[in-house]
């Protein structure tokens, strides 16, 4: 399983205010439509999932090289970087520690 340095120890206090909270800021401007949201944790730029079909989070970080996003979806608290290609969690989701012994390095 893939790691990343940049997702450890992160909470929703290390993201920036959301700068367009409930909508993909590039769907606005284009008038295309959503599926979930992204939030940028360099910049607070929010764009659109990769099953919407314009993929404006994906295309932020080919614009900008921001590597860090998490989902802004009510209940999700996952990160993911697109440099590593890894996922990790917002600290406060997680209540109890994993049940396996062994996590490796
Ligand atoms: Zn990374
Ligand atoms: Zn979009
Ligand atoms: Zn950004």
């Amino acid at each position: 399983m893939k790691s990343c340095e940049d997702l450890e120890n992160l909470s929703p206090s290390d993201f920036p205010p959301a700068r367009t909270p409930d909508a993909c800021e590039d769907c606005l401007s284009e008038g295309t439509k959503w599926v979930q949201l992204r939030e940028c944790r360099t910049c607070g730029h929010v764009g659109c999932c990769d099953s919407s079909p314009r993929k404006h989070a994906t295309a932020h970080f080919q614009d900008t090289r921001h590597p860090v996003m998490r989902s802004v979806t009510p209940g999700d608290t996952w990160t993911w970087c697109y440099v590593h290609g890894a996922y990790g969690s917002l600290d406060p989701a997680r209540p109890r520690p994993e049940p396996t012994v062994a996590r490796g390095k």
